[in-house]
């Protein structure tokens, strides 16, 4: 095994033929261990990414070209967008309500790389392409509007609400508190609770009901 990393090791060690000089020094062997050791972290981080990207592609694949909120709602896959979903027209004021909810969706610092368009993570582009400037969302948005009304439709569901209420252990009072907490600081190695959201969803709701 010849690394760039061992390899002016080797040459240093060929110079000094002694007993002594070749045993590698703790520091070396060390530092060699630290660097192992550090490929393989970054090695492992690689994997759980790409097996998260691989279950949120799988989850989101649910409503490709299909209207979430109708999905959610009533059981039905229609291709509308969602200025034009009767569901959405249902509650409130239509679309005015779901507009101001959706305004209030906003990232912080707490947040990395995450589309405020679609609220899908980018995942080094390998779930979201990155944005280019003055692109239209329809060309980098591949579910421009499945992860915002999916969790806006749990909340107006009294059903769907209690069964969220007790897997994330929050009362929500209100459709303000929901969406404070969703914007909230999200647990280590997690995106957002938007997203937390989304798949809970997807993995528990919808994977029952099939
Ligand atoms: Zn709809
Ligand atoms: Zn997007």
């Amino acid at each position: 095994m010849s690394t760039p990393m061992n390899r002016p090791l080797q040459s240093h060690l060929g110079h000094h033929r002694t007993a002594s000089s070749s045993k590698r020094t703790i520091a070396e062997v060390q530092f060699a261990e630290e660097t192992e050791a550090s490929k393989k972290r970054k090695t492992m981080r690689l994997v759980q990414e790409s097996e998260e990207v691989k279950e949120m592609k799988k989850a989101l694949g649910n409503f490709t070209g299909i209207c979430g909120a109708c999905k959610v709602g009533k059981g039905v896959e229609t291709t509308h967008t969602i200025t034009r979903c009767p569901t959405v027209m249902s509650i409130g004021e239509g679309f005015t309500t779901y507009k101001q909810w959706r305004s209030k969706l906003r990232y912080t610092k707490h947040h990395t790389k995450i589309c405020w368009t679609c609220h899908v993570p980018q995942c080094s582009d390998q779930l979201h392409r990155t944005f280019v400037g003055g692109q239209n969302r329809d060309s980098a948005c591949d579910w421009p509007d499945t992860v915002g009304p999916v969790a806006y439709l749990i909340y107006q569901l009294e059903e769907l609400r209690g069964l969220a209420r007790t897997e994330f252990e929050m009362e929500w009072e209100t459709l303000e508190t929901y969406t404070e907490w969703l914007m909230s600081k999200p647990e280590a190695g997690h995106y957002s609770k938007l997203m937390d959201m989304f798949m809970w969803y997807c993995t528990s709701v919808l994977m029952s009901g099939e």
